[in-house]
């Protein structure tokens, strides 16, 4: 398997990034907020308990979203990969990760940070409210909150795939095909 998590803040372009990537490496793309969201439509208890975090641009704690993503891993039969968008985001999540896919013989094998400003990322999730429907779009302080807390909880997850030699800095700035054939290059090192 061919495992990526496709990594940086809110705003950054995560999700039109991974349509673009699991069309060209035929890859199952994870996204956890997208996870989170559905049981939030469906009002399962999991949606029920996500909500007050996620309205608030917190964190859902690390117990629940890993045992979330790993319900949603083993979903898939033979798979030929992941792309993890918005997991892990926090270094606990990373570990358990790592364990986790070492059960299924696989592994993480880069990780692809999309590097934007923050000025930027208000900018795109201020424009993004007005099609996604997402409360936590909507508010400016809940962005900024959301910001605030993928600084302090989230980049550091940075320096644990930099240990392993797997963490590639990608310029998020710029057309989305721009962006998405820097992906491309740096998938075509290593694939
Ligand atoms: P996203 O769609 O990735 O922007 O995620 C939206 C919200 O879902 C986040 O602000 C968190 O409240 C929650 N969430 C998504 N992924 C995670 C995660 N890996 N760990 C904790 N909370 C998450």
């Amino acid at each position: 398997m061919f495992n990526i998590v496709l990594f940086g803040p809110p705003g950054a372009g995560k999700g039109t990034q991974s349509q673009r990537l699991i069309e060209k490496y035929d890859l199952v793309h994870l996204s956890t907020g997208d996870v989170f969201r559905d049981n939030i439509k469906n009002q399962t208890e999991l949606g029920k308990l996500a909500k007050s975090y996620m309205d608030a641009g917190r964190l859902v704690p690390d117990e629940v979203t890993i045992d979330m993503l790993r319900s949603e891993v083993t979903k898939y039969s033979a798979p030929k990969g992941f792309i993890f968008d918005g997991f892990p985001r926090t270094n606990a999540q990373a570990k358990a990760l790592d364990v986790f896919l070492a059960s299924l013989n696989t592994e993480i094998k880069l990780m692809l940070a999309l590097e934007v400003t923050e000025d930027e990322l208000k900018m795109r999730l201020l424009n993004r409210a007005e099609v996604s429907g997402r409360p936590d779009d909507a508010n400016i302080s809940v962005i900024e909150n959301r910001i605030a807390v993928y600084n302090r909880e989230t980049a550091p997850v940075k320096a644990y795939y930099e240990d392993k030699n797997k963490y590639i800095a990608i310029d998020g700035i710029g057309s989305i095909d721009e962006i998405t054939h820097r992906l491309f290059a740096s998938i075509d090192q290593v694939i």
